[in-house]
């Protein structure tokens, strides 16, 4: 059995724009100034450390930070939706979903820096939000490397069944998904179809890396995942790929 964590913004979808705009907009109506996102890192970071580095290069002590933070992600929760014309999947990614799902032996769910019910947003705008029961988020715990461990608990809540790090996968566009799941074991599936390049990801070393996730029986070889009738697949392709060394 596999648990699966995606990650959204450039891994399940492709990079949307409007994050910084919604981040400057409600910090800027919450602050009474104008707030700039220049500067602030968000690939791979969680949306209450964006939030947060954002306000101290605003200005603002930390003290006056951690009052505002819970305000500010209320408000951005708020304030953030997402049309369907604005998220679309990243290639590949909906084939790729519609077979996992069909597999007995994957749990599909979400390791996200997004708040849940920005996370929810995005997916149901692009229509993949039925498709992932639970996940851990960035409301979860500021710090992405304690989400893990969440997302696995959420796992043996809902599925009943304990994942060991050996069973969990983790798919992310940054070099932070690479990282969050180290201490757990996790085995970390990079794709360069966010703003990391190929070969940034690569110098973080994951288990896998990919241009993207357009070969499903590539990745699935790769991840170990059998299909549903327990039949190892051993269609290995390499179309899309470039390295992917299982450690
Ligand atoms: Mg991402």
């Amino acid at each position: 059995m596999k648990l699966l964590l995606f990650d959204i913004d450039g891994t399940l979808v492709k990079p949307i724009g409007s994050g910084r705009e919604h981040i400057e907009y409600v910090l800027g109506k919450l602050c009474g100034k104008p707030i700039s996102t220049e500067g602030v890192a968000f690939s791979g970071r969680t949306d209450p450390q964006i939030l947060e580095e954002t306000l101290l290069l605003a200005g603002f002590g930390p003290k006056q930070v951690s009052n505002l933070l819970p305000v500010a992600l209320a408000h951005y929760a708020d304030h953030a939706t997402y049309a369907s014309n604005e998220v679309h999947p990243s290639d590949g990614v909906r084939a790729l979903l519609e077979h996992l799902r069909n597999i007995e032996t994957v749990q599909l769910a979400l390791l996200t820096g997004n708040v849940r019910v920005t996370a929810y947003r995005k997916l149901s705008a692009a229509r993949m939000d039925h498709l992932f029961p639970f996940g851990a988020f960035g409301c979860d715990h500021a710090d992405r490397n304690r989400l893990p461990a969440i997302a696995a608990a959420r796992a043996l809540e809902y599925c009943g069944k304990a994942f060991p790090g050996h069973e969990i996968v983790i798919i992310g566009d940054s070099v932070h998904d690479i990282t969050c799941g180290l201490d757990i074991g996790a085995l970390s599936v990079a794709v360069a179809t966010g703003y990391t390049s190929y070969q940034d990801l690569r110098s973080a070393n994951p288990d896998v890396l990919l241009r993207d996730l357009t070969d499903i029986d590539l990745f699935c070889n790769q991840t170990g995942i059998n299909d549903r009738a327990g039949t190892k697949k051993n269609s290995y392709t390499t179309g899309n790929l470039c390295d992917q060394t299982v450690h």
